[in-house]
């Protein structure tokens, strides 16, 4: 697929992330039977966490993970790098089930993911993928900016005080990043801006140093109280910990336990000095849009844009290419919103573009189970926000498993079941028309631009529950 008369569009590849930091040497596959306290399935920022966790709580544990490819493989080495405070699933839902307190304390310890999860990447030798840079959100459109305002109203309630995310006037985001049209916005400071696979790889040589062994190219068929079963061996163990999240239906029994919804991106080529003065940007926030079809970006480390959205959010029967290559659909919203966000980059060239899947549960909020008696742990369903969801994740299942009673064992996700999605073609059918209906409202809001938000867009929220 050319991107410009110039050069070829690289598409798939995993990422550019894992393209950029060059994937390190690979580990050995699980030799064969294997005792271990717990095994862990799923070489992510969850998988990898937990690690960490248990075994600086428990240095004498024998931890394994399990990886089907490579550490890093998954959503944790293609995402967009916004390492975000906004809280792995709804503040109302976690408030219904669990009360208003629980929900605020869960938004505190967010703030603090963030903070951790950008500390111990210093401490551990892999801080210069991470910088703390803050969060843009965007409004070009009239309902746009009515959202963001009804946004920070809410927020208020749900915890961030004035010094945790604040309103920007037209003038005070042109003064920060030059998105045409920009209305207005509002801001945090609780984001870091993360290079994914420098950082998911960083995390996995910390947790080999602690004396965690990863075995790569080892597939997991099966998992059960105290046995997972993989096409290289048995391994036994005392506690086995699912962290799959976008890939949980690969076992038997998961397929509709978490959607796998795609997300894609793309990467330009490093900005000129002239594109670079033009789009500002000087501070390298987070930048997103308010758009229903929300539109996600960065400015890397070394001046390229990332921009991503989710262009076909879901195959039919849950399947996706592995490798990350983007359905051309998907490449052409992604290019043509970056050229209306940022007209002086219209016809720049394109590097690469990939996709990832993120798991949705269905009622999309982030679940963290532990059963003792079974010895069956597990985390995901970020729903895009699993960046540091994942730290906060690792440390509530390392204190669940420790049998601790800590705030984070109370916090509102422990213990969350969602219902199953619907069968197909049901399920492909609502995840295909909630992303039109959201596309068809943002050009309708566009067009009426009178401040109120488009009636398709609030009956595909209400309908689809996000
Ligand atoms: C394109 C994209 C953009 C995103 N942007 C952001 C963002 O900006 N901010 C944010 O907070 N979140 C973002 N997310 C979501 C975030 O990346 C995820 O929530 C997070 O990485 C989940 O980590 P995980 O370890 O749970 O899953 P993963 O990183 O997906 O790890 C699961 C691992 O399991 C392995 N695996 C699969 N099947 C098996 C098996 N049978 N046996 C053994 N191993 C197996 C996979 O190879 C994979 O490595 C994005 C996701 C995508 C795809």
């Amino acid at each position: 697929m050319p991107a410009t008369a110039t050069g070829p569009l690289v598409n798939g590849g995993i990422s550019f992330w894992v393209q950029d930091a060059g994937r390190p040497a690979p580990r050995d596959p699980l030799p064969g039977a294997v005792d271990a306290d717990v095994a862990i399935v799923g070489g992510g920022l969850t998988g990898l966490w937990t690690a960490y966790y248990l075994k600086k709580a428990r240095p004498g544990w024998k931890i394994v993970v399990i990886e089907r490819e490579f550490a890093g493989f998954g959503a944790s080495g293609r995402n967009g790098g916004w390492m975000s405070a906004e809280p792995a699933g709804q503040f109302r839902r976690y408030a219904a089930s669990r009360g208003a307190d629980a929900a605020r304390a869960l938004q505190t310890e967010m703030f603090g993911a963030v903070r951790e999860s950008v500390e111990v990447a210093r401490q551990e030798g892999f801080g210069e993928s991470v910088a703390e840079n803050g969060l843009i959100h965007v409004a070009t459109s009239k309902p746009q900016l009515s959202r963001a305002r009804a946004h920070l109203r809410a927020m208020r309630q749900q915890g961030w005080g004035d010094e945790d995310a604040s309103e920007l006037s037209a003038d005070e985001v042109g003064s920060r990043v030059a998105v045409e049209g920009a209305l207005g916005g509002y801001a945090t400071p609780h984001c870091a801006r993360v290079h994914p696979a420098k950082y998911t790889f960083g995390l996995a040589a910390a947790v080999e140093r602690l004396g965690v062994t990863i075995y790569e190219q080892t597939r997991a068929t099966a998992i059960e109280p105290y046995r997972v079963t993989t096409d290289r061996g048995t391994v036994t163990a005392r506690i086995v910990v699912r962290a799959l999240e976008g890939y949980t239906l690969s076992l038997p029994g998961l397929a509709r336990k978490l959607l796998p919804m795609n997300s894609s991106m793309v990467v330009t080529t490093p900005l000129t000095p002239e594109q670079r003065d033009a789009v500002g940007w000087r501070g390298g926030e987070l930048v997103g849009d308010m758009a229903h079809s929300f539109s996600y970006m960065q400015i890397t480390a070394d001046d390229r844009v990332a921009i991503g959205g989710r262009g076909v959010p879901y195959n039919f029967h849950s399947g996706f290419d592995r490798n990350g290559r983007t359905a051309e659909f998907a490449v052409d919203l992604i290019r043509a919103r970056l050229a209306e966000l940022f007209p002086a980059l219209e016809g720049i060239e394109l590097e690469q573009t990939w996709s990832g899947v993120l798991g949705v549960p269905r009622d999309w909020c982030a679940a963290v189970n532990y059963d003792p008696e079974s010895g069956m742990a597990s985390a995901g369903g970020y729903t895009g926000h699993g960046l540091s969801g994942t730290n906060l994740a690792a440390r509530t299942l390392r204190d669940l498993i420790l049998g601790e009673d800590t705030p984070l064992a109370r916090l509102p996700w422990v213990g969350r079941t969602a219902r199953n999605w619907e069968v197909e073609p049901l399920r492909w059918f609502g995840a295909t028309a909630l992303y039109a209906a959201y596309r068809y409202a943002d050009r309708r809001e566009y067009a009426a631009d009178d401040g109120k938000t488009s009636v398709v867009a609030t009956i595909a929220d209400t309908i689809s529950g996000r």
